[in-house]
């Protein structure tokens, strides 16, 4: 079961602070896209993705997307923000996570995979090695999960839960 603890929780990916990140030696934050970054095309959280990318390189932190949803989907979000991509990513696979921290010359220990998933982002990030940060979704239900999916989250979640509970807090917040 340890292998879909999130190794940190925190409110939403838009409260990440530089200055932590830089404590824990981080270079990369590679975060999902959907229900994590974005929960509808709005204008506005577009601006927000901007904000952070903004935030995190002016303490020499990098912002990579790491989607499963389709390159044409993923493209138009984040193309016009000129944020690096890689989509279709397949997690809970780490082989694209691991081929993304190659190809951005980071380790698993200066990197942070933060998602809303469990089952995808979690359980990806720590196969990999990574420091992984779960956050609230965005919205309760996106459309991408199936039935199935959220069951399954549900019941690993209550499983994490019953051993020692997640939560979330405002900041970076280790579990
Ligand atoms: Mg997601």
């Amino acid at each position: 079961m340890s292998i879909f603890r999130p190794k940190y929780t925190i409110d939403t990916v838009y409260n990440l602070n530089p200055i932590t990140l830089k404590k824990m030696d981080i270079k990369t934050v590679f975060s999902d896209l959907d229900n994590t970054l974005v929960a509808w095309n709005q204008k506005q959280t577009l601006e927000k993705i901007s904000q952070l990318r903004d935030r995190l390189s002016k303490h020499g932190i990098s912002l990579v997307v790491i989607s499963n949803n389709k390159h044409e989907r993923v493209n138009k979000v984040l193309e016009p923000l000129g944020i690096e991509f890689i989509a279709s990513a397949k997690k809970p696979f780490k082989r694209n996570l691991v081929k993304a921290m190659a190809q951005y010359g980071v380790n698993p220990v200066e990197s942070i995979m933060i998602g809303d998933q469990i089952l995808t982002d979690i359980l990806a990030g720590n196969s990999a090695g990574m420091q992984t940060v779960l956050v609230k979704p965005l919205i309760k239900s996106d459309g991408w999960h199936t039935w199935l999916n959220r069951l399954v989250e549900k019941f690993i979640l209550g499983c994490l839960n019953s051993k020692e509970k997640i939560t979330y807090q405002e900041d970076l917040h280790e579990q």
